[in-house]
């Protein structure tokens, strides 16, 4: 087995991990992960309580050193959720910070303590870097995390992500984004997703770099870190939303921007609006990067390539992409207009669902592609751009197929529209007519069906005008910040 944290092999003095006051070096880093490891050797599988805490990473890192698989946990989720979880992945014990209080049905597994400190004294004290750990009957093919997809389009379901994708999806970022142990992330994201704990924790320290999380995002943070000599930001859509809101305020933080080496967005479509006023105010580009907790990354803009408002880039190097038609064939010539459901293939994919062996089947075809239920266009250059999901975005209206994404875009570039979605519902005489969410920006005069319609209509073309709008104080939204569409219903 390869490792997957080099620089953890002949630890340095140098910083790996910072959450607010409490940080690790890679020596520390070492000794705390190997120490914990011993004592998670052949545990089995194993549930981390994944808060946004140094106990967090410390407990994944060390699930991965010791060749045991880890499920991390939101702490946000419901009984009912965590249920689910438990119940289909049966974790031996869970991993919390020592003090965390956790709720049933957690609390009712055996208990392992994470006492950082502790940990670092006893590996310092014991086998040193922990170098006795990596046991050679672990092998690439196994399993190193189960994680819970975001749910947004039904029950969340285990990923088996195996060790190799780990390893082949962030050494494909590194060569996109010419991401180097040099690099320092400005973090704010949680860490029970493959954006936070993947990207976001294990990328860094792959590389050799550090990670500087902020516990909580903040505007605020951000600029601070990023004036102090951090060079990366990775955020969700509604952060970068929130970015772009306050810069006009906030002066700090466009010179903060600006300073940055790259700044990525994903899990969910940025919206054109927010890219471009973020690109005005501080002359830095928001690059897209577009994957699943399935596949981990398939596309990103290239630290070195054009960003361009409202695409996610060309697939990574190792990863295969292609649009099928509704038939399953491929399309062969690239523009503009056809759209296509994303399939891909690669090292980055993961070996299957978690007991759903019927589901696993039904998204992959018999040669091996992997169904995304995604939506997109490919330039004829090769750019992608996502029009959205194949289960709740397209709408098919008056004989076009149409996908939300554009609508949304074009109804935020409305000055009364803070936040809106976009879906079909079905029509007699259309099929489907298009219906819009709006958060407006002033409550007490919120813009009208006729007038966002007129608005559309200018803007794309007379048959993407939404019919009936409806007013929201704000969108259901999961933890990742992405619109839960199947919460919106007129009825
Ligand atoms: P579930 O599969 O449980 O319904 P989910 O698909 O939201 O939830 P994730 O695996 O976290 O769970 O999210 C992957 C999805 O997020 C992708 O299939 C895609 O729809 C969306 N996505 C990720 N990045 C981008 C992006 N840059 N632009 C548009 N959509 C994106
Ligand atoms: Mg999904």
């Amino acid at each position: 087995m390869s490792s997957l944290f080099p620089a953890l092999e002949s630890p340095s003095e140098q910083l790996a991990l910072r959450f607010g006051e409490r940080s690790l070096t890679y020596r520390e880093l070492a000794a705390a992960s190997g120490a914990l490891g011993e004592r998670l050797r052949g545990a089995g599988r194993v549930a981390v309580w994944a808060t946004p805490a140094l106990e967090t990473a410390v407990a994944v890192v060390a699930t991965l050193r010791a060749g045991v698989a880890a499920v991390p946990l939101n702490p946000k989720s419901g009984e009912k959720e965590l249920g689910h979880i438990l119940s289909d992945s049966a974790p031996a014990v869970v991993l919390a910070a020592a003090g965390d209080e956790l709720p049933s049905p957690v609390r009712d597994l055996p208990r392992i303590d994470v006492d950082v400190d502790a940990d670092v004294d006893a590996g310092d004290s014991g086998s040193g870097s922990g170098s006795g750990l990596a046991p050679s009957a672990v092998g690439d093919e196994d399993p190193a995390l189960v994680v819970y997809t975001s749910g947004t389009t039904g029950p969340p379901k285990g990923a088996v992500i195996p060790r190799r994708a780990i390893a082949t999806t962030l050494d494909a970022l590194a060569d996109a984004w010419q991401w180097t142990g040099d690099d320092v992330l400005v973090h704010g994201l949680p860490l029970f997703h493959v954006h936070g704990l993947v990207l976001g924790i294990l990328g860094p320290l792959r590389r050799g770099g550090s990670v500087r999380h902020l516990g909580r995002f903040t505007t605020d943070g951000v600029a601070r870190e990023l004036n102090d000599g951090a060079t990366m930001l990775f955020g969700v859509p509604t952060m970068y939303h929130r970015i772009a809101q306050a810069l006009p305020e906030e002066p700090e933080l466009a010179k903060a921007l600006g300073r940055a080496r790259l700044l990525v967005s994903g899990s969910a479509a940025l919206p054109v609006h927010d890219h471009e006023r973020i690109a005005a105010a501080t002359g830095r580009r928001v690059i897209e990067r577009y994957g699943m907790t399935e596949t981990l990354m398939n596309t990103s803009v290239r630290a070195d390539g054009e960003a361009r408002p409202g695409t996610v880039g060309v697939p990574l190097p190792g990863v295969e992409l292609r649009l099928v038609e509704e038939d399953g064939s491929p399309i062969t010539s690239y523009d503009s207009e056809t759209v296509g459901e994303i399939q891909v293939r690669g090292p980055n994919l993961f070996t299957g669902y978690l007991n759903r062996p019927d589901a696993t089947a039904a998204a992959f075809t018999a040669d091996g592609w992997f169904r995304t239920g995604d939506m997109a266009v490919r330039e004829s250059d090769g750019y992608v751009r996502i029009v959205g999901r194949k289960a709740t975005d397209l709408i098919k209206s008056g004989g076009y197929k149409i996908g939300a994404g554009e609508i949304e875009n074009a109804l935020l570039e409305h000055p009364g529209v803070r936040e809106a979605a976009v879906t079909g519902e079905p029509d007699a005489d259309l099929g489907e007519r298009i219906v819009a969410w709006v958060v407006p920006e002033d409550p007490q005069s919120p813009p009208g069906v006729e007038e966002l319609a007129d608005h559309v209509a200018r803007r794309l073309a007379p048959h993407k005008r939404p019919r009936v709008v409806h007013h929201l104080p704000a969108l259901p939204r999961n933890d990742m910040g992405k619109i839960m569409k199947r919460a919106l219903h007129s009825d």
